[in-house]
């Protein structure tokens, strides 16, 4: 018999709790995350910006509607991100899952 490897801290689930996404990992970890701020760090080019020839990032302005902070749609990304859909139909920020640990040590 062949045992997977140890995936310390796959993937279980993630569920908007309120105004929260929480994140489980199979090993019982959990993420807890407020909805804005995993908005406003959607770490997508037309978000964050893209370095220039001179390796200067400028970040855009991104138009933030009523609904751009309801996520509507969860995609797992081959077991080390997650991808979010939103409510205003923005959908191409690819989250790791290291990212979003960053991001809830963030909120604390
Ligand atoms: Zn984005």
């Amino acid at each position: 018999m062949i045992h997977a490897p140890c995936m310390a801290s796959a993937f279980a689930q993630a569920t908007v709790i309120g105004n929260e996404l929480a994140i489980a990992f199979a090993d019982g970890e959990e993420l807890y995350l407020p909805l804005p701020m995993l908005r406003r760090a959607c770490p997508c080019a037309s978000c964050q910006g893209e370095p220039d020839a001179l390796g200067r990032v400028v970040k855009p302005v991104v138009e933030l509607g009523p609904r751009a902070f309801d996520l509507v749609k969860i995609d797992p990304i081959g077991g080390y991100a997650l991808q979010f859909g939103w409510g205003d139909g923005h959908a191409t920020g690819l989250y790791s899952f290291d990212y979003l640990r960053q991001l809830s040590l963030l909120g604390e």
